[in-house]
């Protein structure tokens, strides 16, 4: 009986969201939320993109020296051999890519504008797959932007082609949240079925339906007799209406009528950090986390009306799905209201100290705090607000790293 994998794409569809971004200290910081929740994979970013490169060395480097592990950190990629070879360039060591490639006819018509047809759609995806394990990629997922437009025919073409040159996964794109839980669930199980490859169910909010059709279509992949991987983003952040929230997911996993029972994780997700992820991502993006946002909006178990306030009190689970404990929430939480010293680029050495001091960081000699502060000012300059305590842990305890996150030259390679 096939598992169900949560890829998180925070970093990659989160960013590239409109308006929003983070700055590379806090993508890093999500990947390391994301690892000790035991989320399956972190699609870290765009090894194409030039400002990204340090980025993504040094997450590796975190990878090897055990800070990120047993998380996976995926590269997003266009299905193309010159992107495949530029992300080894700029990123020799990455291990996990997902290529994508346009697949219905819209798009194929409308962005190929009739240059390309199907044939060399599947071409070119197969090229790319190819190039990406030559020259060392241990998993690739192919994509299929689109998936939800596409011909189910020419899909299930498509995925075999790529399930029989070496793709680890394949992931179906609903990229304008066009399905729905129904037919969402019915090509996922067809596709399953009919190729035999593992799937990622990739799902926008465009329609309110997008964590409702990541668990139908990794229904329709384990009834199949796969494995699903359901990519999520913090806070549902992502293009236009978002995509399918993690915690939302996980919860809808775990506790909706009957699911869990025939469908598991394939590693159990640490809920307990639900509140302290939901928490920086929205601090992160700048972008509040919405009052009746499930399991972490300030509303999600706070009761007013009488019968509700009897009954929560004479038996939360009256009126609660789940507790709030099991999502980190609960402890209070301590808001300076008079006076404040903050961390920021224009800082000395005598307010940091009083800084990291409250957080019982001392530091060997003043060359090795001096060192610190400036990391600390640089990072500062990138984010543009006062860096909470979690970035300024991250720094004094990993300087050579941050100094890696915090280098933005501008590459002089074409
Ligand atoms: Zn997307």
């Amino acid at each position: 009986m096939g598992k169900i994998y949560i890829i998180d794409v925070t970093n990659r569809d989160g960013v590239q969201t409109a308006r929003l971004g983070l700055s590379k200290l806090e993508k890093t910081i999500i990947n390391i939320y994301l690892n000790e929740m035991g989320v399956f994979q972190s699609e870290f970013g765009f090894p194409t993109t030039k400002h990204e490169t340090y980025y993504l060395q040094a997450n590796l480097e975190l990878a090897k020296m055990g800070v990120l592990q047993p998380i996976h950190l995926g590269g997003w990629i266009r299905a193309t051999v010159g992107d495949v070879e530029t992300a080894f360039r700029y990123v020799p060591e990455i291990k996990h890519l997902n290529i994508s490639i346009s697949t219905s006819d819209q798009m194929i018509q409308g962005k190929f504008l009739g240059k390309r047809t199907r044939d060399d759609i599947t071409q070119m995806m197969v090229e790319a797959l190819e190039t990406a394990r030559s020259l060392g990629a241990e998993t690739v997922g192919v994509n299929a932007e689109d998936a939800s437009r596409t011909d189910l025919d020419f899909l299930i073409k498509f995925a075999t082609a790529a399930k029989e040159h070496g793709a680890a996964r394949f992931r179906y794109c609903d990229t304008l949240g066009y399905d729905n839980p129904f037919t969402i669930y019915e090509a996922i199980k067809a596709i399953a079925e009919n190729v035999g490859i593992p799937i990622e169910i990739h799902c926008h909010g465009d329609l309110g339906m997008a964590v409702a059709n990541s668990i139908s279509g990794a229904k329709g992949a384990v009834d199949g007799g796969q494995d699903a991987y359901i990519n999520t983003t913090v806070n549902g952040i992502g293009e236009r209406a978002g995509n399918a929230d993690l915690v939302a997911t996980v919860l809808a996993i775990t506790k909706s009528k009957g699911f869990a029972e025939k469908y598991h994780l394939g590693v159990p997700i640490d809920m307990s950090k639900s509140w302290e992820i939901a928490k920086f991502a929205s601090y992160a993006f700048s972008v509040p986390i919405p009052i009746n946002h499930p399991g972490v909006g300030t509303n999600a178990f706070a009761h007013e009306s009488g019968i509700h306030a009897d009954g929560v009190l004479k038996d939360p689970q009256n009126y609660e799905l789940y507790s709030y404990t099991e999502l980190g929430r609960g402890e209070p939480e301590l808001v300076e209201t008079g006076r404040e010293i903050c961390a920021g680029e224009y800082g000395g050495i005598s307010g940091f100290r009083h800084v990291m001091g409250k957080m019982e960081v001392e530091f060997g000699d003043s060359e090795q705090a001096d060192k610190i502060l400036e990391l600390v000012r640089y990072a500062n300059v990138a984010s543009q607000k006062p860096l909470v305590e979690i970035e300024l842990l991250f720094i004094a305890k990993y300087p050579d790293i941050a100094r890696k996150l915090l280098t933005l030259r501008p590459l002089d390679t074409p």
